[in-house]
C-alpha cells in the first residue's frame, strides 16, 4: 500500500515512519522547506527517542520520502493522513485553517479514489468540513472522483511516541463506508499484534473520543494538584494520599502525580477547544472550566513558595532551573510551566540559569537572552540561591548533593515534581519545598 502523511511534526513524522516500518510506502509532505530539506538529509527536526534509528532504516530501504509538493505526494497514495497543527484560535477554539487548507489542496489535485483521514485533533464535525472542502474543489474542477473521509485521532505521547504508535493501547477510527473501513483495517493490521483493539465507530464519536481522553487526563492532573494544595493546608502528605487512592482499581495509580500544572501542545488547547465546542452547543462544561483554572493557578505554585521563602523582591537572587520542556524526554516547549515560572521570577528581578537535557536549543529560540543557558545540571546551579526542579528527567533524580552543596550559595531546593525524599533532604540539611508535602499548619 502507498500512503501520504501531510505535516511532519511530532505526529506526522512518527506516523509516517512507523507506517514505513510496517512495510508500507510513505510519502511525507510539509510546507516547511527547511524541515523537508533536513529530513531528506536524514536529520530529525524534533527530539523523539528511537525515531532516528527507525527513520534511517526506512529511508535506506526506500520506504519513506519527503516532499513539499502535495500534488506529487498524493499521486499514488491509497490513503492520505492529515497531521497538520490545529493551534488554538483567539477564542480558544481549534483553528482549522491548516486542516481545511490541506483538504482543499487535496481536492485540487487528486486523480483517483482516496481515503482522506484526519489525524490532527479536530472538533466534532471537522471531517465533514474536510469532505465538503474536497467536494467543492472537485466541483470547481468539474470532475467526479470518489473518495471517503475518516477520523483517526492520535493518542501518542511525546517522549514515547514511537513506542506508543507501534504498540498502541487502542486505535480509534471513525468511518462512514465499508470501503474506508477495509483500507483502515489493512493499514493498522501490523500494529494489533499485542492484542489491543482497533475500534471502529462513527466519525462524530471518533472525533469526540480524542477530546474526551485528553480532557479526562487533564482532569486527573488538576484534581491531584488541587488535593496536593489542600494536603499542605491540613498537614497531610500527598504521596501517601496518592498511594492510598491509587490502589483502588477504580481509580488506578497512573497520572495522579501532583506537579506544576499540565502543559504541552495538547492538553491546554484540547481542554480549551472542548469547552468552546460545548459553549457553542449551549452546554457549559463546568468540570473542565475548573480544570483549566486550577491548572492556571498551579503553574505559579513554586513561585508562591519562592516568594514566601525569599520575599517578593528577588533582585540579585540567582536560581538554577532544571527542566525547560513541558515534560521529560521531549524538546517541546509549548505551554511549558517553566515559561510561566521564568516570566514570574524575572518580573520579581531574579536571574535564572537553566538546563534541560534536550530542550536547550528550542528554549533559546523562544526565550533568547531572558535567561542564561547552562552546559549541564551542575553548571546551572553555580552560585545559586536555590535550585528549582520543573521536570522529572531521570538524570535529575539522583544528583550528587555534595556537589550541589559546594556549588550553591544556599542549600535550598524548590521541587515541582516531588523528585526527592523530604526525609533525605532533611538529613542532608537542605531547605526543601515540594508539592503537597510541605505542611503549613
Ligand atoms: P506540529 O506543529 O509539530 O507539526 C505540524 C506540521 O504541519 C508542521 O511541520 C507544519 O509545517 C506542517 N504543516 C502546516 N500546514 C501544512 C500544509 N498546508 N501542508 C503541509 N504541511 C503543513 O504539530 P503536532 O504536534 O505534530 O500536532 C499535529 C496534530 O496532531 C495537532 O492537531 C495535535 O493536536 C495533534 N496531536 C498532537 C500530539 C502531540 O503529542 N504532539 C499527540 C496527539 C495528537
Amino acid at each position: 500500500m502507498n500512503i501520504t502523511v501531510i505535516g511532519t511534526g511530532y505526529v506526522g513524522l512518527v506516523t509516517g515512519t512507523c507506517f514505513a516500518e510496517s512495510g508500507i510506502h510513505v510519502v511525507c509532505v510539509d510546507i516547511d522547506e527547511k524541515k523537508v530539506e533536513k529530513l531528506r538529509n536524514g536529520e530529525i527536526p524534533i527530539y523523539e527517542p528511537g525515531l532516528d534509528v527507525l527513520l534511517e532504516r526506512n529511508m535506506d530501504k526506500g520506504r519513506i520520502s519527503f516532499t513539499t509538493s502535495l500534488q506529487k505526494g498524493i499521486k499514488n497514495s491509497d490513503a492520505i493522513f492529515i497531521a497538520v497543527g490545529t493551534p488554538p484560535d483567539e477564542d480558544g477554539s481549534a483553528d482549522l485553517k491548516y486542516v481545511l487548507g490541506v483538504a482543499r489542496e487535496i481536492g485540487q489535485h487528486m486523480e483517483d479514489y482516496k481515503v482522506i483521514i484526519t489525524k490532527s485533533t479536530v472538533p466534532v464535525g471537522t471531517s465533514f468540513k474536510v469532505k465538503a472542502a474536497v467536494e467543492e474543489e472537485l466541483a470547481n474542477r468539474d470532475v467526479r472522483i470518489p473518495f471517503d473521509v475518516a477520523s483517526n485521532p492520535e493518542f501518542l505521547k511525546e517522549g514515547s511516541a514511537v513506542d506508543d504508535f507501534l504498540k498502541p493501547d487502542r486505535i480509534v477510527v471513525g468511518v462512514e463506508s465499508k470501503r474506508a473501513e477495509k483500507v483502515m483495517k489493512r493499514l493498522y493490521k501490523p500494529f494489533l499484534m499485542n492484542g489491543h483493539p482497533l475500534l471502529f465507530m462513527d466519525i462524530f464519536s471518533s472525533e469526540m473520543t480524542k477530546y474526551a481522553a485528553n480532557s479526562m487526563l487533564a482532569t486527573k492532573i488538576s484534581f491531584m494538584n488541587d488535593i496536593a494544595n489542600l494536603c499542605e493546608l491540613v498537614g497531610a502528605n500527598v504521596d501517601l494520599v496518592r498511594k492510598g487512592i491509587g490502589s483502588d482499581s477504580r481509580i488506578g495509580n497512573k497520572f495522579i502525580y501532583p506537579g506544576t500544572g499540565y502543559g504541552g501542545s495538547c492538553f491546554p488547547k484540547d481542554v480549551q477547544a472542548l469547552v468552546r465546542t460545548a459553549d457553542e452547543y449551549g452546554h457549559s462544561l463546568e468540570v473542565l472550566k475548573a480544570v483549566e483554572s486550577v491548572n492556571y493557578r498551579q503553574k505559579s505554585v513554586l513561585v508562591e513558595k519562592i516568594k514566601q521563602h525569599f520575599g517578593k523582591n528577588l533582585k540579585g537572587k540567582q536560581f538554577g532551573l532544571w527542566g525547560l520542556a513541558f515534560k521529560p524526554k521531549t524538546d517541546d516547549m509549548r505551554e511549558a510551566p517553566s515559561l510561566v515560572i521564568i516570566e514570574e521570577l524575572k518580573a520579581l528581578g531574579a536571574n535564572i540559569r537553566a538546563y534541560d537535557p534536550v530542550a536547550m536549543e528550542e528554549a533559546e529560540r523562544i526565550l533568547g537572552s531572558k535567561i542564561e543557558y547552562a552546559k549541564d545540571e551542575y553548571d546551572a546551579i553555580i552560585d545559586a540561591d536555590a535550585l528549582i526542579v520543573v521536570t522529572e528527567w531521570s538524570e535529575f533524580r539522583m544528583p550528587n548533593f555534595r556537589i550541589l552543596e559546594k556549588l550553591m550559595i544556599n542549600k535550598t531546593i524548590f521541587d515541582g515534581r516531588n523528585v526527592y525524599d523530604p526525609e533525605e533532604m532533611e538529613e542532608l540539611d537542605f531547605t526543601y519545598y515540594s508539592i503537597g508535602r510541605d505542611a503549613v499548619v
